[in-house]
């Protein structure tokens, strides 16, 4: 089965494969922040981010994005505000 996009129902979808512009120390992964952990914490310091997938839709340009390990994200997440 492959693959629409969910705006407009195209088959010409487009996997993200890396980003660019990212900086530095760039690892070509997108990145979304959805927390910090706490700065006097002994694990888990900085912070928590999902690494994030995308699929482009070649027709209407709308871009879906999935973010990998969602429960170990949401875990994480969670962490933060304790
Ligand atoms: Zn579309």
């Amino acid at each position: 089965m492959n693959p629409k996009c969910s705006k407009c129902g195209s088959p010409k979808i487009i996997p993200l494969v890396g980003v660019l512009d990212q900086g530095q120390h760039s690892d070509g992964k997108l990145k979304a922040i959805v927390g910090y952990t706490n700065p006097e914490a002994w694990v888990f310091k900085g912070p928590v981010y999902a690494k994030l997938k995308a699929n482009i839709c070649g027709q209407c340009g709308y871009t879906e994005l999935i973010a990998e390990d969602a429960t170990a994200l949401y875990d994480a997440y969670v962490k933060t505000k304790s």
